[in-house]
């Protein structure tokens, strides 16, 4: 064999590793009905300490700088009443989901996370909210040190489809971040489905989600077709009753 076969099929090889991987997550949501507890759960990695906020790159879009929700509002457009102290916000409970008041699609979305400390709770009661792009596909946010739920459900979980391929978590209280890599799904005019949203999620500088194609909008123990729509739509953030701390988040428009 010489150089330039031997490179050729290393490359085949190689690339039917990649599609072996992926077929592989895919045919696991044949094979795991959704919140199914008895789907394995990822190994766990320690990512290593926090550190201090993320650099924001010259082109970003400063959703949240730590001042004020100016840029959000709530379900019904009304000003974001989440508290904001110390350069972070914080989930009020039952003030609802927040939205960000401008629309985007496919981007590069940067959030920074922590779970309520000393923790409270367990399983899906524990550190609960989660990052909705175009306020429909959730990546979940979670206490997950140390602390068990179901594998589709725990953070960076694209929620009820993939668990995070490991469990990058760090303990309550400390700072997390979310680097997301989201494309939108594309529908034709008459509504039907040309390709599905597609993500890819990086927990604490760890790669969880790798470039998953979406089965659908996110939903709580359902995995529902796709329903078209279009133009941009917000960022948002659940409010899931625990106060779960957010700051330093930015977006980067992909394909603009
Ligand atoms: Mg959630």
């Amino acid at each position: 064999m010489n150089a330039k076969t031997l490179v050729v099929v290393a490359g085949l090889v190689l690339f039917t590793v990649a599609v072996a991987a992926q077929s592989s997550r895919k045919a696991d949501l044949q094979k795991w009905g959704i919140h199914d507890e008895a789907r394995p759960l990822p190994p766990v990695v320690d990512p290593g300490p926090a550190g201090p906020p993320a650099p924001v790159p010259s082109d970003a879009v400063v959703l949240f700088g730590g001042g004020d929700l100016s840029g959000w509002t709530d379900a019904k457009g009304a000003p974001a009443a989440w508290k904001v102290q110390d350069g972070y916000m914080e989930v009020v409970k039952k003030t609802g989901a927040i939205r960000t008041t401008r629309g985007f699609g496919d981007c590069q979305l940067h959030v920074e996370w922590a779970s309520p400390s000393p923790a409270v709770g367990s399983g899906q009661d524990r550190g609960n909210s989660g990052v909705f792009l175009m306020d429909t596909y959730e990546v979940q946010v979670l206490d997950s040190y140390g602390s068990k739920t179901y594998a589709d459900g725990m953070a960076g979980a694209i929620y009820g489809q993939y668990p995070p391929l490991v469990n990058a978590s760090r303990k309550p209280g400390e700072w997390q971040t979310y680097d997301i890599v989201f494309h939108a799904p594309r529908f034709d005019k008459a509504g039907a489905l040309l390709a599905p949203a597609r993500m890819t999620v990086f927990h604490n500088g760890v790669l969880v989600q790798d470039n998953e194609e979406l089965t659908g909008p996110t939903a709580h123990k359902a995995r529902p077709p796709y329903k078209a729509h279009a133009g941009k739509m917000p960022i948002s953030l659940q409010d899931h009753g625990h106060p779960v701390r957010y700051r330093n988040i930015w977006i980067r428009e992909l394909g603009q």
